[in-house]
């Protein structure tokens, strides 16, 4: 059977039905359809004033392609190094060909330049055997977070865009639920953040582009992405419950709209609510304890060592870091790994 029209030209064959609405569309109206809702999203959402600079967070894989030259602001690329063999060499000649392709700047923050010579290889060597060598992406999460801060200010910019897409930040929502972790869930929701305690606003433009869909602007849109996964990844936590959402899906196809949905209108009750966060006594950053995360696990992963010091909105490097060759290897302390 030929495929049906496209129903929204009437002229081309449908390529693809949409997942969430049943249209068939050709690959031509899709992308313009697709293009004309991350707009709204961030023009609705007030998310990027005009005149932002912006750092886009680029990882190489398709979500952060797909935004790069679409938002029609003042772009700077920013890709974090983590030092993972094997993996980031690639996704990073990834980043590189979209900076050339789409003729915009793009700087390079290394974790071992930024945390005192620590890569995530060293953070695994250093947690394995400790229980905690499944928490690689939680140490990781943490990490990314603060080079990605870090490297957006290097770059001067007002604004911090993630490509995160709507099935990441169902699974983001599942596993704050799994954990119980009602901090994040009570600040989770929006298609961002203001950029509390000093930070950078950051934002989320594709928040309700579903994956399927983000993988299929890639496609027609002909855009280079790295779609191998991270030697990590595996033993995520992650990964249970995007398989959980997998299975939701199968039963309730709005699951994973549902799911975000519910993290915007979420509302702790006043007695619930975790205690206001100050700033970390370090670095000042924003911080529910004496430490913030960073720093919490930097500490932790070099006791007994001198210590890192992470300067106030600048990196500030010391002689810690990881074991070195024929150094033991040190297991981090029981409250390296932040409860978040
Ligand atoms: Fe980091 Fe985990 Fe992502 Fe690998 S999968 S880059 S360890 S967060
Ligand atoms: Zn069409």
């Amino acid at each position: 059977m030929p495929a049906p029209q496209c129903a929204t030209c009437h002229k081309a064959r449908a390529a693809l039905r949409r997942p969430r609405s049943g249209r068939a569309l050709c690959g031509a109206c899709f992308c313009a359809a697709f293009e004309a809702e991350v707009l709204h999203t961030v023009v609705a959402g007030r998310l990027l004033p005009s005149g932002a600079v912006v750092a886009v967070g680029a990882s190489g894989g398709k979500d952060s392609t797909v935004l790069a030259p679409r938002l029609g602001i003042s772009l700077r690329l920013v890709a974090v190094d983590e030092g993972i063999g094997g993996y980031r060499d690639a996704a990073l000649a990834a980043v590189r060909r979209q900076a050339a392709r789409w003729e915009l700047p793009l700087t390079v923050v290394a974790y071992a330049d930024l945390f005192g010579g620590w890569t995530m290889d060293a953070v695994a060597r250093s947690t394995a055997g400790s229980g905690r060598s499944r928490a690689c992406c939680t140490f990781c999460g943490v990490l990314r977070r603060r080079a990605l801060e870090e490297g957006a200010r290097l770059v001067g910019a007002t604004h911090i865009v993630t490509g995160h897409n709507a099935d990441d930040m169902a699974e983001t929502v599942l596993m704050n639920f799994l954990r119980g972790d009602a901090a994040r869930l009570a600040r989770g929701g929006g298609l961002g953040s203001p950029g509390e305690g000093g930070a950078l606003p950051r934002c989320r433009p594709l928040q309700l582009a579903s994956q399927k869909e983000v993988v299929l602007y890639a496609h027609f849109r002909r855009l280079d992405y790295f779609s191998e996964e991270c030697v990590y990844a595996p033993e995520a936590f992650r990964g249970h419950a995007r398989h959980l959402l997998k299975l939701l899906e199968a039963a309730r196809p709005s699951a994973v709209l549902d799911l975000v949905h519910s993290a915007e209108r979420l509302a702790l009750a006043p007695a619930a609510r975790p205690p206001a966060p100050g700033a970390c006594s370090r670095c000042g950053a924003l911080a529910s304890r004496a430490l913030c995360q960073a720093c919490a696990l930097l500490d932790g992963l070099n006791r007994g060592r001198p210590r890192l010091a992470i300067g106030k909105g600048r990196r500030g490097l010391d002689e810690a870091g990881p074991p070195r060759d024929g150094e033991p290897e040190r297991a981090p302390a029981p409250d390296a790994v932040p409860a978040f």
